[in-house]
């Protein structure tokens, strides 16, 4: 048996806190126990978020808490063309199309819709899109993409359904409502989600599917606010005939008010934290894993 490969994928679009600590020492420590491999992936397709210092502070950081990782670490900014070969793939299959309304236009077009009732949302409270563009004629289509118009690809969801059949996952962890074991995935919950963007040719969704897939990755442990767009990464998956790895979603780490860390850091960024004199089994205590 090939030894489990664990990873932990932060954004370096702002300082780590300490809901990242926990996942970075959770997963760490998994590996270490099972004589798994441990990779750090940076997951820097904001190119306009993403900065050089957050991310040479997430280095800093994990070596300061007495994590070691694989060399070399992966940059999703390094990979554009990559991805946009899974996106030009699922186009020529018909499972995408671009769609050119401004956030502005389908801010206006959901409360236009939300005039006869409401409009649906997905897992994160979003609206879905309401737009049209999947009926769009191909000449006026093809119009808008050659006027250079910007645009956002979208995976047609029904046809993507269609084409997999119901998808699910064995949840190892559980979701914030305490979802664990066999799970039925819901991507449908989330409509025509975006896979890339004119000038991003990727998304969240798709890159962490490609990597997690090429990277060999066969745990996925991650904080549970990502636990429902696990449906769209098995999604994504089953489209590009990539493997599924095990899946654990954990708790999120709380400030004392109860209220989700944001990386806005103040009290709970590990830089904070570290000024202020504390050491590495500090953090491991304020976060429950002593
Ligand atoms: N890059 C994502 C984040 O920082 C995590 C991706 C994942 O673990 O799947 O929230």
């Amino acid at each position: 048996m090939p030894p489990p490969v664990f990873r932990f994928a932060p954004s370096p679009n702002g300082y780590l806190h300490l809901g990242h600590a926990y996942s970075a020492l959770l997963n760490f420590d998994l590996a270490q126990a099972s004589g798994g491999r441990f990779l750090l992936r940076i997951e820097d397709i904001d190119t306009i978020r993403c900065k050089p210092e957050f991310e040479a502070a997430i280095y800093d950081d994990l070596a300061w808490l007495g994590i070691t990782w694989e060399q070399p670490v992966r940059r999703q900014s390094e990979h554009f063309a990559f991805y946009r070969e899974a996106i030009e793939r699922l186009s020529a299959e018909g499972l995408a199309y671009p769609s050119f309304e401004s956030r502005a236009e389908i801010a206006r077009l959901v409360a236009r819709r939300e005039a006869d009732g409401p409009w649906p949302r997905d897992p994160d409270g979003a609206p879905l899109y309401p737009g049209e563009a999947k009926s769009m004629s191909s000449a006026a289509r093809k119009r808008l993409l050659e006027s250079g118009e910007p645009y956002a690809l979208r995976l047609d969801m029904t046809a993507a359904c269609a084409r997999t059949g119901e998808l699910g996952w064995i949840e190892g962890g559980r979701g914030a409502d305490g979802e664990t074991g066999e799970i039925a995935a819901r991507p449908q919950a989330w409509g025509d989600v975006i896979l890339a963007r004119k000038e991003t040719p990727t998304s969240y969704h798709l890159s962490v599917v490609i990597d997690d897939a090429l990277q060999g990755v066969t745990e996925v442990v991650r904080g549970w606010d990502l636990f429902w767009s696990t449906s769209v990464h098995r999604m994504l998956q089953g489209l590009l005939g990539l493997p599924q790895p095990a899946y654990r979603h954990h708790r999120l780490v709380r400030d004392t008010a109860g209220a989700k860390l944001s990386k806005s850091t103040g009290a709970t960024g590990l830089r904070e934290l570290r000024a202020g004199g504390a050491l590495p089994a500090d953090i491991r205590r304020l976060v429950g894993l002593a």
